[in-house]
């Protein structure tokens, strides 16, 4: 790996960390203001080479744009209708998936490997505003 890919990599990472599931076009104005060399195209291919290598997740989003989780592990996300902001479910019960696994295993007959859950609702801060 060469030392423009790790610089640029780390700071990927860094604004992944600080804008909580962005989109690439987030994370690369955020880039932009400190590195201003670096291109969209840059930014995608750094994004799309992280996800392959396992290291971050991509969220995808039919119809708009991926986001991208600096947290690789399995988790699942909620969405508010809103504003659009995308937060983490934890500590949805392990046996609670399984149940869920075996049900589509049931309807589709394909083995459950792994999953992309992404719920809907309006955020707390959005009910408050109401
Ligand atoms: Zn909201
Ligand atoms: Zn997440």
């Amino acid at each position: 790996m060469n030392r423009r890919f790790s610089v640029q990599k780390k700071m990927i990472k860094e604004s992944l960390k600080r804008l909580d599931h962005p989109t690439a076009a987030q994370v690369y104005e955020e880039i932009r203001k400190v590195y201003p060399q670096i291109s969209l195209g840059t930014v995608y291919r750094n994004l799309n080479i992280m996800v392959e290598d396992g290291e971050i997740m991509r969220l995808p989003f039919s119809g708009a744009p991926d986001h991208f989780d600096q947290n690789p592990e399995e988790h699942y996300h909620i969405v508010c209708s809103r504003c659009g902001r995308i937060f983490d479910t934890d500590g949805i019960p392990h046996e609670l998936l399984a149940e869920l696994d075996e049900a589509v295993q049931a309807c589709a007959g394909v083995e459950v490997q792994s999953r992309i859950l992404i719920f809907y609702g309006i955020c707390a801060a959005c009910k408050k505003v109401q």
